[in-house]
């Protein structure tokens, strides 16, 4: 029995059943990651023994006729920026390196409690911040597809784990479409919940108006049971909302009727892919035959989505990121080294009579701040505490950071205006399939507008879920995504559903032989 093949919903039909354990499908995935993982590069840390003897726990329960929770013993990833307590949380930096929280995350005890497996933790791009995994300081991901090429991000990890069937569940995060974005370019399904519907509480912030944590699975029926154990109020995240969580699980599988689509003129031409715009097409006639109504919508501000979300992240993060000094968190400079820097500089100047360079020297404090985040920081990270910084300095303020909160007001009055109208926005989720490593790398500001049709969600707070619906003539995945109104995950999951029961894209595997 090849237990890697089944999706969520039959491994717990079976656990139940009693047909197998949750020991054999963990030791199913471990042998999978053992045996795959060096092409894939999707771990930063795997928790083999203490996932087996939690597996064998639940087992245990299982046998003795305990009730258990709704996860059934299965497996599940988590990506490398949620707070796991006393385990490596790194957000694949060299800064949280050696970290090792105090407290779990909400989702983890969530998950917990509902009997996962926590089997290991994915890499991403440093803090999330990026497009392709590349920006992670410590490995590179591959795509299971292809591994010349990039596995999306910044939940690069969390999708390729899925793809290789490496883990049947991953939780990412998406601040600008790092869940949506990856799951495109691996081919599996991810959701970005609504603002507030999951707690945020433990996840390392980047830009805490926009952050929101989500599930990456093959299918909607299994995203559906993953959401539904990490959706929910939570007193220690003020932004989670305070509303039931709906029964994603019974109701995924009921078909919507009259379903009313939006297209929206601006996600369609100027620089998508042809070969992703045919595969859109193919995705409204599957759903032109299931009976929904398709028009066309406009959403005139989307243009300046990008830009308004490259000003606001930024400004976030250069906030969030202050806290990693070398005192409050993370890596701190070899002082020995640094404080004989400074004697020998100091020296140098007196020496010199250079009196005005002399009163210009660092405090120790202030450089042994600076060194720290000098070395331990990656350049794109640097980069973004800059562009943040700059654009909330005063007389800089008003004209970017004011600025791009009033446009975002407007993306989101336009979506609160069209769903008055359409239940959902079909659309692509990248304007290309995935490129190769190395190809944007050293060009953010293409890897920025990669961003144009995912960074709006967040912007306006609203869910949209990542669907696969074919692969390019090079055999690499492609996505489309539904974007609707806030709190209607149950409805997207039903028609991604809808979707998966016509066609079977989300059933092929790359080949990891060749
Ligand atoms: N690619 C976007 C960025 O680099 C989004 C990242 C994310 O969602 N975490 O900011």
């Amino acid at each position: 029995m090849n237990l890697i093949a089944y999706t969520v919903t039959d491994l717990l039909a079976q656990l139940e059943a009693g047909t197998i354990s949750s020991v054999e499908i963990t030791q199913a995935y471990l042998d999978r990651i053992e045996a795959y993982d060096q092409k894939v590069g999707a771990f930063l840390s795997i928790n083999g023994d203490v996932a087996l003897q939690r597996a064998r726990d639940i087992d245990h329960r299982r046998a003795s006729g305990q009730s258990i929770g709704q996860l059934g013993g299965l497996p599940v990833a988590i990506k490398d920026n949620l707070c796991v307590k006393d385990s490596p949380t790194t957000c694949a930096s060299r800064m949280l390196k050696t970290f090792r929280p105090p407290y779990n995350a909400t989702i983890v005890e969530k998950l917990q409690a509902a009997d996962a497996v926590l089997i290991g933790k994915t890499n991403l791009d440093e803090f999330a911040m990026g497009s392709s995994t590349e920006n992670s300081a410590l490995q590179q991901t591959h795509n299971p597809w292809n591994l010349k090429h990039v596995p999306g991000g910044s939940s690069g990890g969390a999708a390729a784990c899925i793809a290789a069937s490496m883990a049947p569940l991953s939780v990412g995060s998406d601040t600008g479409g790092s869940i949506r974005q990856p799951a495109a370019f691996c081919g599996v399904v991810g959701l970005k919940p609504t603002y507030g519907r999951v707690s945020r509480f433990g996840l390392v912030a980047f830009a805490s108006s926009l952050d929101q944590i989500g599930p990456l699975a093959r299918t909607a029926e299994d995203a559906a049971i993953l959401l539904e154990v990490i959706s929910g109020h939570d007193t220690a995240d003020s932004t989670s909302v305070n509303e039931n969580v709906p029964l994603y699980t019974k109701n995924v599988r009921q078909p919507l009727h009259s379903l009313r689509i939006g297209l929206a003129d601006e996600h369609f031409g100027n620089g998508l892919d042809p070969e992703i715009e045919t595969a859109l097409l193919d995705v409204v006639h599957v759903y032109d035959k299931l009976g929904a109504t398709i028009e066309s919508v406009k959403l005139p501000h989307s243009k300046y989505a990008v830009a308004t979300y490259y000003v606001i992240a930024p400004c976030e993060a250069s906030s969030n990121l202050a806290r990693y000094d070398g005192v409050h968190y993370g890596y701190r400079t070899d002082e020995q080294k640094m404080q004989a820097e400074l004697k020998q500089q100091r020296k140098e100047l007196q020496e010199s009579g250079d009196d005005l360079n002399l009163a210009k020297l660092d405090s120790a404090l202030v450089r042994m701040y600076r060194q720290s985040r000098s070395e331990a920081f990656g350049s794109e990270v640097k980069r973004r505490i800059m562009l943040g910084t700059y654009a909330l300095s005063e007389g800089y303020y008003d004209a970017y950071y004011l600025k791009a909160l009033k446009v975002r007001r407007l993306i989101r009055r336009a979506y609160d205006e069209t769903f008055k109208n359409f239940d959902m926005i079909l659309g692509p989720v990248t304007p290309t399939a995935a490129y190769p490593l190395g190809e944007k790398a050293d060009d953010p500001l293409s890897m920025y507008l990669g961003d144009l049709y995912t960074v709006s969600a967040n912007l306006a707070g609203i869910p949209a879920i990542s669907i696969p619906c074919g692969y390019t003539k090079t055999g690499l995945p492609i996505g489309f995504q539904l974007q609707g109104p806030a709190l209607a995950e149950d409805s997207l999951l039903r028609a991604a559903h809808m979707y998966q029961q016509q066609t079977n894209w989300h059933q092929h595997r790359p080949n990891l032989d060749e």
